[in-house]
């Protein structure tokens, strides 16, 4: 098939949908592959690799959609800021878009998919099953965005992270405290531990403690009499009796720590709120916030979307899109995660996804000219 490789329009984007090793796989599976000038250039893929890999570099962004019948993307679809049209326009009638689609908060293009006949499939709506790993690419931007995360807050708190034994004297570890440890707060852990600090986790599925422990960090204590997990291993809402005492366990930490790492996230929800404003000021000058939940709503009343703001003392980081600043590794894990979904889909022998499938269906969006993602259908 002819499988088509934009170069990712949204703002301050740096990764690119599949790298030039990538794309030689692909081409060593017998499809054509196409990339538009400039799309991994950010990310150090110049064209040339393209097409040392094999590829066929496009210049013009209308020729390469023209020509698709798959498009690897990163972004859902929006309007081209060049072109002035939607990328979901772009796509001819009856094509396979893969990429995150967001269908929740775009159901504009959501709507113009179907009404393309576009077959899209999301990555945030794989299945967390054993054989569908590979694709699972929210867990390999979480795990980039974690290890970020303990990097910014490092960066800017005004201390070391580890303990010193000097001439100069002793210098103490700071102490990290990181709120929500599933893929992206666990590499944050491993990562503050890494860089030498004192490092302290919560989140409130039972499973978690061991998973903490483990990465030599403690688990913050807590009472937890509600069933707070799903079956798919995902956190449940919880109930405001929970976040009320879950924010006093918090705010009994909070004098004491240096920085705060927040990746608290309910599946399809807003952010749960885990520190108040008042919480803030309870805080140490000097201390750091870094909000990874901001896009959700944030999980610091605080936090701001992609700024950075000082609150009595505290430095607040309402982290954005932070695979985006580790765009080679990013690219490289995210391009494997698209290639492997794509390779199950589209098998040698056949052009039609097999929808008894489970990961098929579960992350299929828009077919036919229907929207199938029960999620994303607007009830009448
Ligand atoms: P996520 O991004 O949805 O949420 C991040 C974390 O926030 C979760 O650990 C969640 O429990 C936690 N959280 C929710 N409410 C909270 C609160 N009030 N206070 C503190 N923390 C709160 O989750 P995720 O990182 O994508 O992963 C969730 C689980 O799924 C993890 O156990 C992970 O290991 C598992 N997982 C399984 C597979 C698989 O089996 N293939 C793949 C990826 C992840």
């Amino acid at each position: 098939m002819k499988v088509a490789v934009p170069k990712e329009v949204f703002e301050e984007e740096t990764r690119v949908a599949l790298t030039p090793t990538l794309a030689e796989t692909l081409r060593k599976q017998g499809h054509e592959v196409l990339v538009e000038s400039g799309a991994g250039a950010l990310a150090w893929f110049g064209d040339d690799l393209y097409r040392q890999a094999g590829a066929t570099v496009v210049e013009d962004p209308f020729e390469l959609y023209r020509s698709a019948e798959v498009v690897f993307k990163i972004n859902p679809p929006q309007t081209h800021p060049r072109l002035g049209r939607h990328e979901a326009e772009l796509l001819p009638e009856g094509t396979t878009l893969i990429g995150f689609l967001m269908p929740l908060e775009n159901s504009e293009a959501v709507e113009k998919l179907a009404a393309r006949r576009i077959t899209s499939f999301a990555m945030e709506y794989i299945p967390r099953i054993t054989r569908a790993q590979s694709m699972d690419a929210l867990s390999s931007m979480a795990t980039v965005a974690g290890y970020k995360a303990a990097l910014i807050a490092a960066g800017h708190l005004k201390k070391f992270f580890p303990l010193l034994m000097t001439a100069a004297g002793t210098i103490p570890p700071a102490t990290v405290l990181v709120l929500g440890a599933g893929v992206a707060g666990l590499q944050a852990v491993a990562t503050a531990k890494r860089l030498g600090a004192r490092v302290e986790a919560f989140d409130p599925r039972p499973a978690v403690k061991e998973q903490v422990e483990s990465l030599g960090a403690s688990f913050v204590p807590m009472e937890i009499s509600e069933d707070v997990e799903t079956a798919g291993g995902y956190a449940r809402e919880q109930s405001e009796d929970f976040l009320r005492r879950e924010q006093e366990t918090i705010a009994a930490r909070l004098p004491k720590v240096d920085v705060v790492i927040t990746t608290a996230q309910v599946f399809g929800r807003k952010a749960p709120v885990l520190i108040t404003e008042e919480m803030v000021r309870q805080m140490r000058p000097g201390s750091v916030i870094v909000d990874l939940a901001v896009r959700q709503g944030g999980n610091c009343a605080l936090s701001r979307p992609r700024e950075t703001v000082e609150r009595f003392g505290v430095t607040i980081v309402g982290a954005w899109n932070l695979a985006a600043g580790l765009p080679v590794h990013a690219s490289q894990m995210y391009g494997r995660n698209v290639l492997n979904l794509f390779l199950h889909l589209y098998s040698k022998s056949s052009r039609e996804p097999d929808f008894s499938d489970e990961i098929a269906r579960s992350c299929c969006v828009t077919h036919a000219g229907r929207i199938v993602l029960a999620a994303a259908r607007k009830e009448p």
